[in-house]
């Protein structure tokens, strides 16, 4: 494939045509073989703590992973793990039942029609705060339950609540599955979209318990607020209108529909913790439908996921049961220390590179740029792992009772997020651990993060060509410093507040960029008839966008005004963005494209590695593209992000 044509294909065709998706896999990337290196580790580590004496940290550890692996228990129990959290539903009289339940989902496998969370309140910098959100959904995204084409989703949706109701012996399941789902639709129609839910400006509206009560009555709020463990004088309610809404919802809900919701998603939330015909339903919904996964993941990689982090979709994103304390093993063997101090010159050059820009930019105002530079200055980096994390100390992991070690856990880690309610934000806590694939950009705590498992081959070797290491990692540290520049974190000032501190010139100028981007990327086709949707996915575009321009203009300054060296035919600027493109390759089975372009910020990376490149004038010149090349773009219409 020409690189004008489609640059993606063209460094990645042969690979992508030599490439099979396992088939307990919803696709292969680069960061599927980052992380298979980092599980080989972890898995080392739980395997060494089951075996080992079961004192301190790496005693539960092994406690939690043997709970997990021992089957034949787990059959012999069948739904009896259950048994108590469902009586509670069963014998719940009243709304106020209900809502007590709702309260302790975050302390244990109940749901709740609302999300709470605590964390960095993003307009009073320092601070937590308590978020209140929708919730209530079991498809992936409001538009599940809305759009045209989804009846067939929605069906098999349908069946698969029945089914969880059947196993756990739910009465009239059937039709007790159709009143779930019809709940669910009703709750999607007052939900907000997914590019609105990143919507900085709108998702703040700070209000009290008493107001809440008098503003959405139909739920009771302080019931509820109370069985999480809060008694808050202050709640951000993010989706303000349908959080409402949703209360009313609720008000108005048969109390028989309401103890079948729970009822079911009681069962779907416990169900990989239990016997092998809810692990199987639960998989050939999960994995099989809305993932396009052919077979269940091996039993230890389950466990693997559960105790240390990653899902059975998104292996990179979630903490794990016992995350940090899985990380304070697994680091203690497998951080190159050389690895650490050439990541610190590079992350050195890339600010040095984005302050550079900054004060060349020609979007931004003098006093615009006088803080941008205050906040490229203010950021905190943080490479490897963190100065600390999440603690279990007391807490009693046993390897008979897989169901109460998960709900211990996970009470433990609620009682140790409410803690820190009136304490100052800390600084040094990561949302992820060192051992998954990833970095972050946190715009309340100007805190951005690599992980150890990311900072490894093939995605970051110290020894690979300065092309190389510019175009993949140095992209990266590119991508999360714009972040802080994108579409929401340009709200954030120096100190992490939520201000504003754009001239409504920089603020027009920003506009018209930001609309050129989210029609190129929207005119995107993942497959045919699939296209990007350029709203949800803008602040990781311009963040990619910026991100390549940044690091493509830092590999320019690192060679010292030599001329870079030829290796294998190929330019040192051609060798940057063809290792730009060959480490986003990935390839995904449909069904999984089409559930990421509803919900995943993320453009799916064939459109990823396109739309980016071409916003960039080296590559133009690079690979000898011009206005009969598909993927060219005139020079006044590209991006400058940076
Ligand atoms: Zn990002």
């Amino acid at each position: 494939m020409a690189p004008g044509a489609d640059f993606y294909a063209h460094a990645n065709g042969g690979w992508t045509a030599a490439t099979v998706i396992p088939a307990d896999r919803a696709g292969f990337s680069t960061a599927t073989i980052l992380s298979q290196t980092a599980q080989a580790k972890v898995r080392a580590v739980l395997e060494t703590a089951a075996a080992g004496p079961a004192r301190g940290e790496a005693g539960q550890v092994g406690a939690y992973y043997r709970a997990f692996m021992d089957e034949a228990r787990i059959a012999r129990l069948g739904a009896r793990p259950l048994a108590a959290d469902l009586a509670a539903i069963r014998l719940a009289s009243t709304r106020a039942d209900l809502a007590r339940l709702m309260g302790q989902a975050n302390a244990g496998f109940q749901s709740s029609l609302f999300e709470l969370e605590i964390s960095e309140d993003t307009h009073l910098s320092g601070r937590y705060a308590v978020y209140l959100s929708q919730g209530g959904l079991g498809l992936p995204d409001r538009d599940s339950y809305l759009s045209a084409d989804g009846a067939d989703l929605r069906g098999a949706y349908e069946a698969y609540v029945r089914r969880m109701l059947d196993l756990e012996g739910w009465p009239d399941s059937s039709r007790a599955a159709a009143d779930v789902v019809a709940f669910e639709t009703q709750v999607a129609k007052a939900s907000w979209k997914a590019e609105t839910r990143r919507d900085e400006s709108l998702i703040y509206n700070p209000t009290t318990p008493e107001a809440l009560t008098r503003d959405a009555p139909g739920f009771p709020w302080s019931t509820y607020l109370a069985a999480a463990g809060l008694r808050p004088g202050r709640v951000v309610v993010r989706e303000r209108t349908a959080v409402i809404a949703l209360a009313a919802i609720f008000a108005s809900t048969p109390m028989e529909t309401l103890k079948a919701w729970a009822a079911f998603h009681i069962a779907d939330n416990a169900a990989p913790d239990l016997s092998q015909a809810f692990v199987e339903s639960w998989f050939d919904w999960h994995g099989r439908r809305l993932d396009g996964a052919q077979a269940e993941p091996p039993r230890w990689r389950r466990a693997l996921n559960q105790v240390s982090g990653g899902g059975w979709k998104s292996l990179e994103y979630s903490r794990g049961a016992m995350g940090d304390a899985v990380g304070r093993l697994y680091l203690a063997q497998s951080f190159d220390p050389q690895a650490r101090a050439s990541l610190d010159a590079l992350v050195q050059r890339m600010k040095a590179t984005l302050r550079d820009r900054i004060l060349a930019s020609e979007r931004m105002s003098p006093a615009a740029k006088a803080e941008a530079l205050r906040k490229v200055d203010a950021y905190d980096i943080q490479i490897g792992s963190p100065a600390h994390g999440d603690t279990y100390e007391g807490v009693v992991l046993r390897d008979d009772d897989l169901y109460g070690d998960v709900s211990r856990v996970t009470a433990h880690d609620w009682a140790a997020r409410r803690a820190r309610l009136g304490q100052p934000v800390d600084h040094k806590y990561w949302d992820i651990t060192p051992q998954t694939v990833n970095a972050y950009n946190e715009g309340a705590l100007s805190l951005i993060v690599f992980t150890a498992a990311l900072l490894q081959p093939p995605f970051f070797d110290p020894r690979a060509d300065a092309a190389t290491i510019y175009g993949v990692i140095g992209a990266t540290i590119g991508h999360e410093l714009t972040h802080g520049f994108d579409d929401q974190g340009r709200h954030f000032d120096a100190l992490g507040q939520m201000r504003n501190w754009w001239t409504p010139e920089d603020d027009a100028r920003f506009a018209a960029l930001s609309q050129g981007v989210v029609e190129r990327y929207s005119g995107c086709e993942e497959a045919p008839g699939l296209r990007v949707n350029g709203k949800l996915t803008l602040g990781e575009n311009i963040a990619d966008i910026g991100g390549l321009q940044l690091a493509f203009a830092a590999y320019h300054s690192s060679l010292n005004g030599k001329p870079a060296p030829i290796i294998d035919g190929l330019t040192g600027d051609q060798r940057f963005f063809l290792a730009f493109a060959t480490a986003r390759r990935d390839k995904r089975r449909l069904a999984a494209v089409r559930a990421d372009i509803l919900s995943d910020p993320h453009t799916p990376d064939p459109c990823r590695v396109n739309e980016a490149v071409r916003e960039v004038d080296g590559w133009y010149v690079a690979f000898n593209i011009g206005p009969g090349d598909p993927l060219f773009l005139p020079e006044a219409e590209r991006a400058r992000v940076w």
